[in-house]
């Protein structure tokens, strides 16, 4: 609703403009309209002076124009949503996992586009310098990129019928039930905040859990603030890691709200992702599963105070650590979908385009999801590895943005969509079959099964 609001605002506000529009110079950018992504290449083609500059950010394609582009759209489109850009004005591109600037009220900025937690905005001076001053770890301002795809358009999936493959057989093995499990323990742990006892108690539960599944662990001390705290890894021998390299599977374990030392449950925010990282450690310990890499499943602490725990890590790693790693995966907020489709947002940098398809194309192949990628990582355990150009992919429910439980005592697991876990799940293990060479035996036949078995 609010959207189609705002729509409606920009809208009529362009209509207001427009009457006054003075068309002296047609190459000025002081416009700009908002498209139609599938149709955006062919009115930039027919209608544009070359002088137009493009912004892709999913369904919608953002155009800074000039005011002769405008005058020929409204003669080619009824009402198009186009906005004049007042003296002293720029846009702006935020980039925010914060829930601060759901809804920006700066002095100077007007928000003429948001989605999938970006905001294209119009700033004056005054207010770009009033919001600069709020940037962190979780929300950052550029100038609006130029004939750039920030956020790709959503790709649905091609779920059909198809014989059986391999693959099948290590997604099969997914246990549904232990991973939510293992999210209902986090959570009644009643909070992980990185300061609180919590949140040793929460490493000394997936420590059990690693070591229970065989798997040897080891607490990667940090210091957060003045405070040590630890990073908990565990550690998969692959069967060829001399050729496959490693694969790292990774989710923040700390969690937050407005009563963080106290209660702060996290189901979604991180419970998902880092029951998610036990999963996948359940899952890849199975009999007869195996990985060809190396495979270590990372849950780190101080994530919610600024990436803390990832960064002492990776400033851990020497260069040749750096270069064994061939896959890092992070799962941070993997549980709220209320609108359908299912939809997932597939974050990376541009140098790693090509995981993120291979991402795409296996969501569109093996789950139920909608997906977009977008190519401005920010605020989760993904960038530190990014900075150091190891190919990282954040897997994030696309809907985090309007999640109203998000830092909130209210984040519980019957919140949580938990269908939506699972298919992420799903598209991460087969991101392990591709990265890792992980691999499952085909199951031997059950009682009962012969008779079908030969027909
Ligand atoms: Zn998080």
């Amino acid at each position: 609703m609010k959207w189609i609001a705002m729509i409606g605002l920009v809208a009529l506000l362009g209509l207001i403009f427009s009457g006054t529009a003075c068309a002296a110079d047609p190459a000025a950018p002081g416009w700009m309209t908002i498209l139609p992504t599938s149709e955006a290449r062919e009115i930039l083609a027919t209608l544009g002076t070359g002088h137009e500059a493009y912004t892709g950010l999913g369904d919608a394609t953002i155009v800074q124009c000039g005011a002769g582009f405008i005058e020929k759209l409204k003669k080619k489109t009824p009402s198009p949503v186009m906005t004049e850009l007042q003296p002293g004005e720029r846009l702006w591109l935020l980039t925010t996992k914060d829930p601060a600037f759901r809804e920006i009220k700066f002095p100077g900025v007007r928000v003429l586009w948001k989605g999938s937690g970006f905001r294209v905005l119009a700033a004056t001076e005054t207010g770009q310098m009033g919001l600069a001053a709020k940037m962190s770890d979780f929300s950052r301002l550029e100038p609006l990129p130029a004939n750039e795809t920030i956020l790709t358009p959503l790709r649905r999936a091609a779920w059909k019928s198809r014989p059986r493959e391999p693959i099948d057989d290590l997604l099969g093995r997914l246990d549904r039930d232990a991973f939510v499990a293992d999210l209902q323990a986090l959570v009644d742990l009643k909070t992980r905040y990185t300061y609180a006892e919590g949140a040793n108690r929460a490493l000394e539960h997936c420590e059990k859990v690693f070591r229970d599944l065989g798997l040897a662990t080891r607490r990667l001390p940090f210091t957060s603030g003045a405070t040590p705290r630890d990073n908990l890894e565990a550690f998969l021998p692959g069967t060829d890691a001399a050729a496959a390299g490693e694969v790292v599977v990774l989710g923040h374990l700390d969690s937050t709200s407005e009563k963080a030392a106290t209660l702060a449950p996290g189901a979604d925010d991180n419970g998902s992702g880092a029951a998610g990282v036990l999963a996948l450690a359940r899952l890849m310990t199975k009999p007869g599963v195996t990985s060809r890499a190396n495979l270590r499943f990372l849950l780190v602490l101080g994530e919610e105070q600024g990436l803390l725990g990832s960064k002492a890590y990776v400033a851990g790693l020497k260069p040749e650590d750096l270069s064994r790693i061939r896959a890092v995966i992070n799962m941070d907020m993997i549980g709220f979908d209320r609108k359908p489709p299912l939809s997932l947002l597939i974050e990376t940098a541009s140098f790693n385009a090509a995981m993120a398809e291979k991402a795409a194309e296996l969501a569109g192949r093996h789950t139920t999801l909608a997906t977009q990628i977008s190519y401005r990582p920010w605020g989760s355990d993904h960038v530190p590895f990014l900075n150091k150009k190891v190919p990282t992919l954040l897997t994030i429910e696309s809907e985090f943005d309007d999640n109203p439980n998000y830092h909130r005592t209210t984040d519980l697991v019957g919140a949580m969509n938990l269908d939506l876990c699972y298919q992420i799940l799903r598209l991460n293990a087969a991101l392990l079959a591709e990265y890792a060479g992980a691999q499952a035996p085909a199951p031997g036949p059950t009682p009962g099964e012969g008779a079908a078995r030969h027909r």
